[in-house]
């Protein structure tokens, strides 16, 4: 598959049948799997042999749709799980216990930004915050010994603004440490951060990757790049023996693909956010019209955005595909293709007149969502960031007059036409 273009790999990658096999990657709805003989059971549960055994480690629909993803993103390996945000924990606790500490962008999506400031604090992991657009040495100045990576949001929800990732890539590797970046919002359509330095990527498959939000997932993709011998005293997990597995060494057994080795064996085998076949399955489906779907957001995106940036009752928009957004010119850049179709705006008064707005909206539906085929709309400083202080909000760069539109796939016109009597109410 890896001579084919992004289309085809959409439509037909991870999987391939045998004679007489199914078509379409079956659902294996099966928590295990049979074998004939006690001792070829044990040498899978002591990775001295692949195979399946149990579905809170590996199953075959879903590895299907790992791998399939993985050649998306032009990585070696990938995970599914049961959600983004388990992906993330998940790509963290893979390098950092007790102790250690991690620098993120701040510009971040609700959910992660309380994951890394409030519960992986508690467990003694520690986090600094960089601005979406600092400079490498403002970067490295955060770095202190027990620093163990690097992560950002592509493109931040919902803040919608654009890693500058050569910047994160070149501070990740003169410290030593793998950059890991979040690529929910511009998907490998758009944008592949691993052919461009980074080391592993992370998405919430609840977006566009699965499209119609049927069903919470996440997975994680790496680049098999990152030479964790190199820095063997840092990474110990990947380059010490681990005694649970009598003794092996991830990084001398599996390779290029002993991050995604280590996390199944450990942490999926630990912690269980293992997803449903089921699931993997419908995320299969949704995959396989990404490259239809997301050029079409885009443009729909680009539409909105030109409308709304004429209309009286509008105070601002933020979509980094204008050509006057102070980001247009990195969006270039790193999108050349399109930003994504999600983007935010203020309308003109106050918190009520936001509400009002909202509230009027007859085609365009208020949902905890983006990234969905249908238009949806939320007010992040009301839903998703509600638990964010005044100043936290700042940090992740939400305003409260803030509204966030995901544009879907309908007509342009319909959408542009609801907006429209939506903010003549205001
Ligand atoms: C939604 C989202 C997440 C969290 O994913 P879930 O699937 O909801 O757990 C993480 N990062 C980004 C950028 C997101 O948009």
């Amino acid at each position: 598959m890896s001579d084919y273009h992004i289309e085809t790999k959409c439509v037909q990658a991870g999987y391939d049948p045998a004679n007489g096999e199914p078509r379409i990657p079956p659902i294996v709805q099966s928590t295990t799997f049979k074998y004939d003989s006690t001792e070829h059971m044990g040498r899978l549960f002591d990775l001295e042999e692949s195979g399946y055994f149990y579905s809170r480690l590996a199953n075959p629909t879903c590895d299907c749709v790992a791998k399939k993803i993985a050649e998306l993103e032009g990585g070696v390996a990938g995970m599914l799980t049961s959600s983004g945000q388990a992906a993330i924990m998940m790509t963290i606790l893979n390098l950092c216990g007790a102790g250690d500490h991690f620098i993120s962008s701040s510009a971040l999506y609700g959910g992660t930004f309380n994951l890394f400031a409030v519960t992986l604090k508690k467990l003694g992991v520690s986090v600094s915050f960089v601005r979406p657009d600092a400079g490498v040495d403002e970067i490295i100045s955060e770095v202190k010994e027990n620093t163990k990576l690097i992560y950002g949001e592509m493109v931040a929800n919902p803040a919608m603004s654009i890693l500058d990732l050569d910047v994160f890539v070149k501070a990740a590797h003169i410290v030593g440490v793998p950059l890991i970046v979040d690529n929910t919002f511009p998907t490998p359509i758009l944008c592949r951060p691993l052919l461009m330095g980074a080391d592993i990527v992370v998405h919430s498959t609840t977006k566009y990757l699965d499209g119609h939000a049927v069903g919470i997932g996440g997975c994680v993709i790496d680049s098999g790049n990152f030479e964790w011998n190199r820095y063997s005293e840092r990474f110990p997990g990947l380059t010490q023996p681990d005694s649970s597995y009598h003794g092996i060494i991830y990084a001398s057994k599996f390779g290029s693909g002993a991050f995604i080795a280590k996390m199944t064996a450990q942490l999926m085998r630990d912690m269980g956010c293992s997803p449903s076949p089921m699931n993997a399955f419908l995320l299969n489906i949704g995959l396989e019209t990404l490259h239809l779907r997301v050029p079409r957001h885009v443009s729909n995106a680009m539409k909105v955005a030109l409308f709304l940036k004429n209309h009286p009752n509008v105070s601002w928009v933020r979509y980094p595909g204008l050509p006057e957004d102070p980001q247009y010119l990195l969006g270039r850049k790193y999108l050349p293709n399109g930003i994504c179709g999600v983007l935010t705006f203020g309308v003109k008064g106050n918190r009520e007149e936001a509400v009002r707005f909202m509230d009027s909206l007859k085609l365009a539906a208020i949902v905890t969502h983006v990234c969905d085929a249908r238009t949806s709309v939320l007010h992040p400083a009301s839903h998703t960031h509600r638990q964010l202080s005044d100043s936290e909000l700042e940090k992740t760069g939400v305003t409260p007059d803030m509204i966030r539109l995901s544009v879907g796939i309908e007509n342009s016109d319909d959408i542009i036409g609801d907006l429209n009597q939506a903010l003549s109410q205001v």
